[in-house]
């Protein structure tokens, strides 16, 4: 809700302006990195969220987070329903006033809970064939999990499509999580813009959790603190890309600075305009972007492709991505033409991305040499 600066005191204008200095000053960035994901060259093989809970939430609290998670599109995605959860701003005045929406607080359950399997009863009864049966963390039977919905996708056979949507937190210019903390314990690093939570100043009140609009924070009920992706900073810190980029068996993330006019990241969202965020009217304006799925035609009645109209319904990319991604997918269309026609193409080149190293500038240090010289 707006507040009604007419009906404040001057103590409580006082107190707001501070407030909101305050905040300024957390969220001002000296450089802002950025990722994006071209979601052509998703496979769903979830190699991204392996290496991020491997590397950081494989411990005591976190073991139902997945800081990087792939949903299948459409589907309800993890949290169950997170699109209709709320959180975010309503942006007016062109920018200039961002009004906090207030949004719910997702249950663990919604997340997909901590499953358990009968791994020793299923290895060793001695009365007959035990089946495999995943639990939750309280013995009741999932019914919903990260990527439930799983392949699940939409339209009707034979026009049915789905894609992947790989999601980490957005790290945004605007993060509504950081505005709406009492205890100031959310901040963007200055030197890198990464979104990251003080664990000591955080006192577990969950208002981060009903602020982000994306529901990408999750809560440590054993810690009894706030936690999420930190885009992998201490990585960075040493030239490193984060683990689900190095990791990713499709080469379908980039990072990079994402105002450095030599970045990949920069030609990708700011050049050739086919980079853009999800839900752009959340009004937090993320620094992960999006290469939309181009998809097949469909096919009409008689099976033959009819070019005129997409596979995915231009409607649900809209709603993904905003109106910006009926030109992003002209313009993906038109450069891999050229090179079907024998031409060449400097959008389609990066996007092939036949050099890891290109895709990851300026974090282009392999880990394994880091490991091999502090052995
Ligand atoms: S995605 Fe959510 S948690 Fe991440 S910075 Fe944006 S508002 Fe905060
Ligand atoms: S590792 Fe890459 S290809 Fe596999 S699910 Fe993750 S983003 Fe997609």
């Amino acid at each position: 809700m707006a507040i009604d600066e007419a009906k404040l005191t001057d103590r409580e204008k006082e107190l707001a302006n501070q407030f909101t200095a305050t905040k300024d000053l957390l969220r001002k960035v000296d450089k802002q990195v950025a990722m994006v994901m071209d979601l052509n060259k998703c496979v769903g093989c979830q190699l991204c969220s392996m290496a991020c809970k491997t590397l950081w939430t494989n411990v005591e609290g976190r073991e139902y987070m997945w800081w990087n998670k792939v949903n299948t599109m459409p589907g309800k995605g993890s949290p169950k329903d997170w699109e209709r959860m709320g959180g975010g701003y309503k942006v007016l005045f062109g920018g200039k006033v961002r009004d906090p929406l207030r949004g719910k607080l997702p249950t663990k359950k919604e997340f997909g809970d901590m499953w358990k399997y009968n791994w020793d009863e299923v290895a060793n009864s001695k009365a007959g064939t035990v089946h495999l049966q995943a639990k939750n963390e309280d013995g009741t039977i999932p019914d919903w999990g990260m990527n439930w919905d799983e392949d699940q996708g939409g339209g009707e056979y034979p026009n049915a499509f789905y894609f992947y949507l790989p999601r980490i937190c957005n790290h945004c210019a605007y993060p509504a999580c950081l505005d709406d903390c009492p205890r100031n314990a959310i901040i963007k690093r200055e030197e890198d813009g990464a979104v990251v939570i003080d664990q000591d100043r955080c006192k577990g009140y969950r208002f981060c959790l009903e602020a982000c609009p994306y529901k990408v924070i999750y809560f440590n009920f054993i810690k009894r603190v706030s936690q999420k992706c930190i885009f992998c900073y201490p990585r960075l810190e040493q030239g490193v890309p984060n683990a689900c980029a190095r990791q990713c068996t499709g080469r379908v993330r980039f990072v990079g600075l994402r105002d450095d006019p030599k970045s990949l990241i920069y030609k990708l969202v700011k050049v050739w305009k086919v980079a853009l965020p999800l839900h752009p009217e959340y009004g937090t304006e993320p620094n992960v972007f999006y290469v939309p799925p181009l998809a097949p035609p469909r096919l009409d009645a008689k099976g033959n492709p009819d070019p005129s109209k997409p596979r995915i319904p231009a409607q649900y990319l809209r709603f993904l991505f905003g109106p910006e991604v009926d030109s992003a997918l002209e313009t993906l269309s038109k450069e891999m033409e050229k090179v079907r026609q024998g031409g060449k193409s400097e959008l389609m080149e990066i996007l092939v991305a036949r050099e890891w190293k290109k895709m990851f500038e300026p974090f282009i240090t392999d880990p394994a040499t880091l490991e091999r010289k502090s052995a």
